[in-house]
């Protein structure tokens, strides 16, 4: 079966006052069917941006300079606004951190998912509002049927995330986005979204691309995952294999320096400094400059993402030798 995504060569730019900055740099990665895709990294090393440049969504900075995403097979880079328009939000859905900022706050829910149906499905308006009652029972908030007439400003954050995921689930999309869904929200309510986005997972056979920091919630939900810094991909591999032995010593990193209780106590280690920004990566390994086993090519060649003998990536000069062996046994 070939992959709902399949994205080649990603590179995407920004322009600021003065040049254009590089923020994603050649991100290859493809999700299968059914299958749930971890994004990880720190913030500010691509993750958000390669699903923005996914969706169209960059704004007017922003801009794909090269590389294709192939969605069912088509290319969203090359298609009309209006053609894209009618793939996200239907097969194509994304939900945000922050709901406030993506619900409209002068239309009720009943409104605002009715809306989606509308654009999407061909059912007449008294479907439209069965079907959107439907789903916010479906996301677990109670009494569906006067929540759908509320604003979303009477609504708590964990209640409003809810509906951003009925809206997703709207149209039944065959790929959701969902950058930092959970966040933004108290532990508790968290496990309750994770666990909703696992139920319409199984329900529906959808896949999803999951961006967090949390190793946590990649544990929990993820098949694979890719981990990012400084716009590039570092390592990639399936979740088993990534959190029982990570090859990049960033990947190990952000394992190690994850606390070890749900309330963040107890964060034993930190990785030293801080993510390069877009226009200052050194020229070397990206890593370089934080990394405890760095050396001196370390400084002078950025590695290329090498294939590993467990079918896992890595992109780091510690593996080189493996890689090479990689390579001699498929020639
Ligand atoms: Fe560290 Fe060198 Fe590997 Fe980069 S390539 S992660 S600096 S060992
Ligand atoms: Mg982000």
């Amino acid at each position: 079966q070939p992959p709902v995504l399949e994205v080649k060569g990603l590179t995407t730019q920004f322009t600021g006052r003065k040049k254009a900055v590089t923020v994603v740099d050649q991100v290859d990665f493809t999700v299968q069917k059914g299958e749930t895709l971890g994004i990880v990294g720190e913030s500010g090393c691509g993750k958000s941006v390669t699903s923005l440049s996914i969706m169209r969504l960059l704004g007017k900075n922003g801009k794909v300079v090269a590389g294709s995403v192939l969605f069912e097979g088509r290319d969203t880079l090359q298609l009309e606004e209006r053609e894209m328009r009618s793939i996200r939000g239907n097969r194509l859905a994304m939900i945000f951190q922050e709901p406030m900022t993506s619900l409209n706050p002068v239309l009720t829910i009943g409104r605002q998912i009715g809306e989606v149906l509308k654009l999407h499905t061909s059912l007449g308006q008294e479907e439209r509002k069965r079907r959107a009652i439907e789903l916010i029972a479906q996301v677990g908030i109670p009494r569906a049927g006067e929540i759908y007439g509320e604003y979303p400003h009477r609504l708590s954050g964990g209640m409003r995330q809810r509906v951003m995921i009925a809206m997703a689930m709207a149209c039944q999309p065959q790929l959701l986005i969902a950058d930092e869904p959970t966040t933004a929200l108290d532990v508790t309510i968290q496990a309750q979204m994770l666990g909703l986005m696992r139920d319409m997972r199984q329900e529906t056979g959808m896949s999803v691309m999951l961006i967090t920091h949390d190793l946590g919630v990649v544990a929990e939900m993820c098949d694979r995952v890719l981990v990012m810094y400084a716009g590039q991909v570092i390592e990639a591999a399936d979740v088993r294999t990534l959190l029982r032995s990570p090859k990049h010593p960033y990947t190990m990193g952000l394992i190690r320096s994850v606390p070890h209780n749900a309330r963040g106590e107890k964060r034993l280690y930190a990785i030293a400094g801080n993510v390069p920004s877009p226009g200052e990566w050194p020229a070397g390994c990206r890593f370089a400059p934080r990394c405890p086993e760095a050396m001196p090519i370390c400084q002078q060649q950025n590695p290329e993402l090498m294939k590993m003998t467990d079918g896992s990536a890595c992109r780091c000069w510690l593996h080189e030798a493996e890689a090479a062996a990689v390579g001699r046994e498929s020639s």
